[in-house]
């Protein structure tokens, strides 16, 4: 529409400054021309009229010899082909080369006729008139007829201008005719220019509309070093640096969106009414929501956790960083750390960005150090309790006594033993927890390994009555550190010992499970009872402390047996069931 306009403006002036110059031009010229030519026109008639003033004889206008005056008058007039009249200095017409001797005595005096009013003043005098005797426009020139200074008459000429008259009128016909044909030539040369100069403003336009549509890849080419090719380079260069600017937002927004989902925290972010204005994806796995169902919604509507949803209120209500631990039940039950920031915008809360922390294992390993300390203090107190108590027994006068001194001597060293073995586990565990502990691998046969390890039990075996069986296949060769799955079969089978029934009996059996060698040990004891399965590994775990006690358990060999399989890449397990037996695994890579 616009450009339609344009280009009419365009057609528009080109036609109005063509019609103004060309009628401008004409009427100067028209006027000018017609002007110069009366001009001429009257020097002609001013020359031959001055010509036959030469020829008039004073004596016969003195004389008023109209007869011969007439005659020669006519004679002249002949000649020049113009109408001649002479008057005397009264104004009266003496001869006239129209009219007959006779008619010029009864022709009105002339003295007011302008012309002879100049002539007879002294000067040449001239005028246009319409002419009553002849009906048409006439040019009248008249000088004066002088002798010896004194001025004794006018000799007038007249030419009719119905010629002049006629050509002036060709010249406007011609002029006024050309008006329509310049117009016309107005209009196609306007409107040819104007499409030459609307076409690269076209394609400007074309262009710009990429632009806003946001395609910035477009370039205007126009070569013409003039105003719209400046433009036009002008239209480039912003392109090519919005595009730039443009790829490099796009880059660091996608940095961002990048960071911003493989953020371990979830982070929603709020506007200042609470509606959820973005989730990552940690929020969407906590709350289990997709992220296209929340954002644009409240966020208490969206994800439905008062606590949170009062944070942020609170946030956005007092403009200050909130911080506050909640536990989440559903869907799954874990501890955050909610962390929630006002956003400001001039000066006022404009969202909240709230940072939710999983800090369930930081509470988890809190609880465990808690527990261990608790554990650790409290085994080495029932053994130094009990020694302090029978070392001031003997003080006391028990060393006397001849009957127990003995008998309380051996259950200090009981408890000694017992402290003994409780700090060697606790050194063990503390190593295999450390960093950077390493496995020295080797070679050997599982199955010598085992009847080394049952060798060392055999009394009490033999004692207990219970009946092994090692079932490992002969040459079961691992790549492993002998020494630590030395402790671990030594920690199980003792287990299985402690825990059997009498006569019950103990199986070593093992079977390949796709790169890994299980081996299991299976008893005929107690078992475990299902609620306590997931924890057995746990340190100073026990499903029945006392009696564990009482075997000279720590509560660590599982959780030692653990860390020296984890430390080889595999995994220990159990199943159990109680009264009949256990079945403990551990598995090691090929
Ligand atoms: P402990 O020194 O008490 O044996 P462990 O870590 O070796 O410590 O075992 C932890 C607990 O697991 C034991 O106290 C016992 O209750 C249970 N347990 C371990 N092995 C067996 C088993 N073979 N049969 C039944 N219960 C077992």
């Amino acid at each position: 529409m616009k450009i339609r306009s344009l280009s009419f403006k365009l057609i528009l002036s080109y036609a109005l400054i063509i019609i103004l110059t060309f009628s401008l031009l004409g009427i100067f010229l028209y006027r000018d021309l017609k002007r110069n030519y009366l001009k001429d026109l009257t020097n002609s008639l001013t020359n031959q009229a001055l010509l036959i003033e030469a020829q008039i004889s004073p004596l016969s206008v003195g004389k008023k010899d109209i007869q011969s005056l007439n005659n020669l008058v006519k004679d002249l007039s002949a000649k020049i082909n113009l109408r001649a009249t002479l008057i005397d200095r009264d104004g009266v017409v003496l001869a006239d080369s129209e009219k007959s001797s006779q008619e010029v005595l009864i022709m009105d005096n002339h003295a007011n006729r302008p012309e002879i009013r100049f002539a007879l003043g002294g000067a040449v005098g001239n005028e246009i008139r319409y002419s009553d005797t002849l009906k048409m426009d006439m040019l009248y020139v008249a000088v004066p007829l002088s002798r010896n200074d004194d001025i004794i008459g006018s000799v007038r000429l007249a030419i009719p201008l119905t010629g002049v008259q006629k050509m002036f009128a060709e010249i406007k016909g011609i002029l006024v005719l050309s008006i329509p044909f310049s117009l016309s030539l107005s209009f196609i040369l306007s409107t040819f220019f104007a499409l030459k100069i609307i076409k690269p403003v076209n394609k400007i336009i074309s262009v710009a509309r990429k632009y806003s549509l946001g395609n910035f890849s477009h370039r205007v080419y126009h070569e013409a070093n003039d105003e719209i090719g400046e433009l036009a380079l002008t239209l480039n260069k912003m392109a090519k640096d919005i595009e730039e600017k443009v790829s490099a937002i796009k880059d660091q927004s996608q940095q961002l969106t990048a960071v911003f989902n493989s953020m371990i925290e979830g982070v929603i972010v709020t506007s200042k009414a609470g509606v959820v204005v973005s989730i990552n994806q940690a929020i969407e796995k906590v709350f289990d929501v997709k992220k296209q169902d929340v954002e644009g919604r409240h966020f208490l509507e969206a994800i439905r956790n008062n606590e949170i949803s009062g944070i942020i209120d609170l946030t956005l209500k007092e403009g200050s960083q909130i911080t506050k631990e909640i536990i989440l039940v559903f869907p799954v039950q874990r501890i955050f750390e909610v962390n929630a920031t006002p956003i400001f915008s001039d000066n006022s809360v404009n969202g909240a960005l709230v940072v939710i922390h999983d800090i369930t294992e930081i509470r988890r390993l809190e609880t465990v150090r808690r527990d261990f300390v608790a554990n650790v203090s409290h085994e080495l107190k029932t053994p130094l309790t009990s020694i302090k108590g029978f070392v001031e027994t003997l003080l006391e006068g028990a060393l006397e006594d001849k009957e127990n001194n003995r008998n309380f001597l051996k259950i200090i060293q009981t408890h000694a033993d017992r402290l003994d073995t409780l700090v060697n586990d606790l050194l063990s565990l503390s190593k295999l927890e450390s960093e950077g502990i390493e496995i020295r691998k080797s070679v050997f046969d599982l199955h010598s390994q085992v009847n080394e390890v049952l060798k060392g039990f055999k009394s009490r075996l033999k004692d207990k009555e219970v009946k092994v069986e090692n079932l490992l296949p002969e040459e079961l060769k691992v790549n492993a550190d002998e020494d630590r799955v030395f402790q671990v079969l030594l920690n199980l089978v003792d287990n299985a010992i402690k825990f059997n029934k009498e006569k019950g009996f103990i199986k070593v059996y093992s079977e390949f499970k796709g790169d890994n060698l299980k081996v299991t040990i299976e008893d005929s004891g107690c078992g475990i009872p299902p609620k306590d399965m997931p924890r057995i590994f746990e340190r100073f775990y026990r499903v029945d402390k006392a009696r564990s006690r009482e075997l000279g358990g720590t509560g660590l060999g599982l959780s030692i047996v653990k860390h020296i399989i984890e430390l080889h890449s595999g995994s220990v397990g159990v199943e159990s069931t109680e009264g009949l037996g256990s079945k403990f695994w551990f598995t090691l890579p090929k």
